[in-house]
């Protein structure tokens, strides 16, 4: 794979990332195709497997099987107890609750020594779903928004990592957001591993400027802020508080509204450059693009060129114009 690095004669981030810190994501094992589940089969996703599984290194846990529940297995829910939900297996009565959380604390511990740039949940587990899984009570479901007990324990552990789980990730908004903060969050832990000090911070969070503002402009400035008061605090503070900050900026949901603001500040560098006609055409994908009909990759697309025409090379810095691989085609939806 190739090299990360900020490459300064190139004015841009080379690429996404390099042999040693590839992007890793944990997953639950059964979307891989491991047959785990308690009928023995498995949940193959293909959009998992076949296009995400080009980019990522994959770490799969089950905690069912891990837990030694082995298969076939009876099949176990969520259930009201009182103020407690407990994990059981109704046909058995057996109660998985105090294992499954120990060993959910446990392994989770493990898996942050990993280095995860994310992690892929199966929906619907009452051990892996991260949302709407059926309560029970004594005469059936009682409510739909419990969660599975490993995916409980993995997002209040690990807040900071990004999660998603799969059936979410057919949605095209939500999957280029996750991925975008997978993506956002390897290149901030290769700058890590390589070293960060104050100028390599100056230069990810400038590399980064567009991209954080089509999440969360708010957020990007107060992140400026933190970057200009780099001399008032020490090295140690700064880069923790700057981690926390990035995180948040990327969990917020980039809109198109947002996009299509970061869109016409980036043809505000160019309106010197172009003549009417160049001018006119770009704002017409924007336009088209903001009112749903054309994909975000035709706006981007041509000021892109332009970029390059015109060298613009502070524009031509800026990860938002190619923040993730291109044969994902996260920006190819209306
Ligand atoms: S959903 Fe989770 S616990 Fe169930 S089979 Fe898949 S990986 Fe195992």
């Amino acid at each position: 794979m190739k090299q990360p690095a900020y490459d300064k004669s190139l004015g841009r981030w080379r690429t996404w990332h390099d042999d040693e810190a590839p992007l890793r994501l944990g997953v639950s094992s059964c979307l891989l195709g491991e047959e785990v589940r308690y009928d023995g089969g498995h949940c193959r996703n293909r959009f998992v497997v076949d296009t995400l599984g080009r980019w990522f290194e994959w770490v799969p846990v089950c905690p069912e099987m891990e837990l030694g529940m082995g298969t076939p297995r009876p099949t176990i829910r969520l259930q009201e107890d009182g103020a407690v939900v407990r994990l059981v297996a109704p046909q058995t009565g057996e109660d998985f609750t105090r294992r499954m959380t120990a060993f959910s604390k446990k392994r989770i511990r493990q898996l942050a020594k990993s280095d995860l740039d994310g992690y892929i949940l199966k929906k619907g587990s009452p051990s892996c779903g991260t949302e709407r899984i059926p309560v029970y009570g004594p005469k059936g479901v009682l409510r739909r928004n419990g969660v599975g007990l490993f995916a409980d324990a993995l997002s209040n552990q690990w807040p900071a990592l990004p999660i998603e789980h799969e059936g979410r990730l057919n949605d095209a908004g939500l999957r280029e957001n996750f991925i975008e903060r997978v993506f956002c969050r390897n290149r901030w832990r290769t700058l890590k591993r390589r070293g960060l000090t104050r100028g390599r911070l100056v230069a990810f969070h400038t590399a980064h400027k567009f991209l954080l503002q089509a999440h969360n402009e708010a957020g990007y400035r107060r992140l400026g802020k933190l970057v200009a008061s780099a001399g008032t605090v020490s090295d140690r503070e700064l880069f923790a508080s700057y981690e926390d900050g990035l995180q948040k900026v990327m969990k917020t949901r980039a809109t198109k509204k947002k996009h299509v603001n970061v869109l016409h500040h980036a043809l505000g560098f160019l309106k010197r450059d172009l003549d009417s006609r160049d001018k006119r055409e770009i704002l017409t994908s924007i336009g088209d693009y903001g009112a749903g009909l054309l994909p975000l990759i035709v706006p981007l697309t041509l000021l892109r060129y332009n970029i390059r025409k015109h060298d613009i090379g502070y524009l031509q810095g800026q990860l938002y114009f190619d923040p993730h691989p291109k044969e994902l085609m996260l920006r190819n939806h209306v």
